[in-house]
């Protein structure tokens, strides 16, 4: 019988983003991601400034027009942030499905954008800031290397191997 073909490893840029480190969700959101057996290759905290909220967010002032940049960069600046890469096959497409849509109203019980945040873009609107949906993960697999590769030096992810690879996968 023909052999399954292999599922590439992807790596993927998450940043838990600063409401959720001020509300003290670090802990469970990072579970969600150990739970799907998704390895953690890359951690640090960052305080980003305007500069480097610019090189990550590039193409948001050109997908959102000058408004949403600015109201998110300034959220992305109101206290640190935690980032992480993730690993594992399809890592990509199953972190967003973990984090659920951007609006956290629209976004799925089940996903940490659902249980853990109400904030619909309405009330982005209204208030004027940027939706606190607590967790960044890279769009694409293109988006994904550019971005671990902003965030991170080569000599910062490790190499190991998780007891899901060595006994499951
Ligand atoms: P995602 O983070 O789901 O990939 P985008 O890349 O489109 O979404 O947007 C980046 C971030 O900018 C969002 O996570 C959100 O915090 C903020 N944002 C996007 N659109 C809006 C909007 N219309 N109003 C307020 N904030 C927004």
């Amino acid at each position: 019988m023909a052999q399954d073909q292999e599922q590439p490893v992807e790596r993927t840029l998450v940043l838990l983003k600063p409401d959720a480190v001020v509300r003290g969700f670090a802990g469970k959101i990072i579970s969600r991601f150990e739970d799907a057996a998704l390895k953690i290759v890359g951690i640090k905290m960052k305080q980003m400034d305007a500069e480097f909220t610019r090189r990550h967010y590039f193409d948001l002032e050109e997908r959102m027009g000058p408004e949403v940049y600015n109201v998110t960069a300034t959220f992305m600046q109101q206290g640190p942030v935690i980032a992480l890469v993730l690993e594992g096959a399809d890592a990509v497409a199953t972190v967003r499905k973990i984090v659920g849509s951007t609006f956290p109203n629209e976004a799925p019980a089940g996903t940490i954008r659902g249980d853990y945040s109400h904030y619909s873009k309405a009330a982005s609107i209204a208030s004027g800031k940027a939706a606190a949906n607590l967790v960044h993960a890279s769009g694409n697999k293109e988006e994904a290397d550019q971005e671990v590769d902003l965030w991170f030096d080569k000599d910062e992810l490790q190499d190991y191997r998780t007891l899901a690879e060595i006994f499951t996968y």
